[in-house]
């Protein structure tokens, strides 16, 4: 069997309170990544959604930037018929301000050609446009063939141009649009494919870009027999009559107020000027060259005079094709900027949040868990009476600093009581008229020796005043008990500090001697003897009385045990008594 012993088991204690707090570190530890994961996932759940908010408002803003520039294009070749007929009328006259036009509108969509041609080569971006690349190799092999004519028509004297001719050049450049309509199907798919919410939109721009492509065509189908003096022919009639029907079929559509999605207000004007401008003036002017046109070759203006005429009644068209586009490209710039500041946003609060949540677990741990292992660890302390710091003023000044408080008086309280159960425990053990041990506390050590089984050498020596009745028949108690006081000091100082004096009963005092055998124990025994005896003790008014006493003296081996220690002690006291007294027996 083990016995277990008092510092094994503070050790074992301080063991169990180290693993425990590690625990509870361990578990804060977990706690803290736990939390740290959950916000990361939110986090980032947060800033992936704002981002592709961001990422989806950027590439909508690029696609219909892209878009208009291919509707910007188409509108620059078809405003290119307009001089392109009126040289065809005229014939080449350098320094004509209609030949500096066309040359000057040549110039502007061929710059507006070669941005999308650059565009849609363009490896860099994110989504490349490729397959736009055959359709605008067509147009402008298109373009240049039509141009080609053009210029050989202009370069002929007027009267050997032929009307077929001229209606095939100007036909060559509504092929050159027709060559443009896949490049638009194309955008508007990539449109419709990137965000559902651009189809509208682009579906509308197509058709304000139609209005204008028919708004030109229609008096260009008019044109070759102006530009040549002849009658309109029937073609003539019958295309414009096509064009002109689907101009207000457009326009039902497209005309009518809320028809275009996210237009401003103060465009709401820009309809109002086509109704007036371009479908009751443009109109007119047709209808007075269509209606001479029917019976003769006559015409009350030339190609060009037509030309300038009309074409200005097609700008309300034009401005409002652009003005509906500049308001969705304005309103997709917003929505980018407001996605990338609420990136920005998402971004910084969840690294604010982070950076919170990690001062707030730092302070929960220095605040809380810290001081509630030190709290703990000190109440353990102090329930297995080990001594602990002060801890006043160690918690703050909240709960915690409340708690450390608490512990510091229970600390004072259980000091307190330390000390009062040492005074009891030493009063209980302290015969009060000598301060020597008194024999409830010799019958305790002598005991605990017995249960020890100690096998040290010890001798008992008991001692008895002798005639000490008489000394209180004859001088009265309290000077009997100036000599029990008298005769105990002066015990005291003949013994060593290792020898262990009480007050044994009455006039009686024992003396145990640790290591001494029986022969040192007799002359101590005698020492004491003869210091009592020699050392007259002075009592109330100057008065000396000599006291002797007899001593008994026994040793461990005589007779085993406590017991047998104080029988053997006691025995040879009466012996020292019978022999006459103030003598060493043993
Ligand atoms: P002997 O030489 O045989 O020992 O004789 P004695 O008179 O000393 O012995 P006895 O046993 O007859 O008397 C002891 C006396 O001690 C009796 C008692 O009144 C007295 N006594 C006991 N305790 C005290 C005390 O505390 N104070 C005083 N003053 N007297 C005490
Ligand atoms: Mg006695
Ligand atoms: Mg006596």
């Amino acid at each position: 069997m083990t016995k277990y012993t008092h510092n094994e088991r503070q050790a074992s204690e301080s063991g169990r309170d180290i693993r425990s707090a590690k625990m509870l570190r361990r578990k804060l530890q977990w706690l803290v990544a736990i939390v740290v994961a959950c916000t990361g996932v939110l986090a980032t759940e947060i800033i992936a959604a704002s981002y592709s908010d961001f990422v989806i408002a950027r590439r909508n803003l690029r696609e219909v930037i892209a878009f208009c520039q291919v509707l910007d294009t188409a509108t620059y070749l078809s405003a290119e018929r307009g001089p392109s007929n009126g040289v065809m009328g005229i014939g080449i006259a350098p320094g004509s301000p209609v030949q500096a036009r066309l040359a000057e509108f040549r110039a502007r969509s061929d710059a507006a050609l070669a941005e999308i041609v650059a565009g849609a080569t363009d490896d860099s971006r994110s989504e490349p446009a490729a397959a736009l690349s055959p359709i605008l190799v067509e147009v402008q092999r298109r373009l240049s063939a039509a141009r080609a004519e053009i210029d050989r028509i202009a370069a002929m004297p007027p009267e050997r141009r032929s009307l077929t001719e001229i209606q095939r050049a100007i036909e060559d450049m509504f092929a050159v649009i027709d060559a443009m309509r896949p490049a638009f199907d194309w955008n508007i798919q990539r449109l419709t494919n990137t965000d559902p919410d651009l189809a509208g939109i682009a579906i509308a721009a197509h058709m304000l870009a139609n209005l204008r492509e028919d708004g030109g065509r229609l008096a260009s189908q008019l044109m070759a027999p102006v530009a040549v003096g002849r009658p309109l022919q029937a073609k003539n009639i019958a295309d414009s009559e096509r064009t002109r029907g689907r101009l207000q079929e457009i326009w039902s559509v497209v005309g009518k107020p809320g028809a275009l999605p996210g237009l401003k207000p103060k465009n709401i004007a820009d309809i109002a000027a086509i109704e007036h401008e371009f479908f009751g003036e443009g109109f007119a002017i047709v209808d007075s060259v269509v209606s001479v046109g029917r019976h003769t070759g006559h015409y009350p203006m030339t190609a060009e005079q037509f030309t300038d005429r009309y074409v200005p009644k097609m700008k309300p068209l034009e401005i409002l094709r652009r003005d509906f586009m500049d308001a969705t490209v304005e309103r997709l710039a917003t929505s980018k900027t407001q996605a990338s500041i609420k990136l920005t946003i998402a971004t910084t609060a969840t690294f604010a949040l982070f950076i919170v949540l990690l001062i707030l677990m730092r302070r929960a741990r220095s605040l809380v868990f810290e001081p509630l292992l030190l709290a703990r660890h000190s109440i353990i302390e102090l329930a297995n009476d080990r001594p602990i710091a002060r801890l006043s003023g160690k918690g703050g000044e909240g709960e915690m600093g409340r708690l450390f408080d608490a512990i510091d008086v229970l600390r004072q309280r259980l000091d307190e009581r330390t000390l009062l159960m040492k005074h009891l425990e030493r009063q209980a053990e302290t015969d009060e008229l000598t301060g020597l041990l008194n024999r409830r506390a010799l019958e305790l050590i002598g005991g605990a020796e017995d249960a020890a089984g100690s096998d040290k050498n010890a001798c008992l020596i008991l001692m008895d005043i002798d005639h000490f009745k008489q000394i209180n028949d004859t001088h009265g108690h309290l000077v009997g008990d100036i000599v029990l006081k008298e005769t105990a000091r002066i015990l005291r100082y003949s013994v060593r500090s290792s020898d262990l004096v009480a007050r044994f009963g009455g006039e009686e005092f024992a003396v145990i001697t640790p290591g001494d055998d029986i022969d040192a124990a007799r002359a101590l025994a005698e020492r004491i003897r003869s210091n009592l005896a020699g050392a007259p003790i002075t009592v109330a008014d100057g008065r000396e009385l000599n006291v002797t006493a007899s001593f008994g003296v026994a040793g461990a081996n005589a007779n085993p045990g406590w017991k047998g220690l104080i029988e053997s002690a006691d025995t040879e006291l009466y012996r020292a008594k019978s022999e006459g007294r103030n003598r060493v027996c043993g």
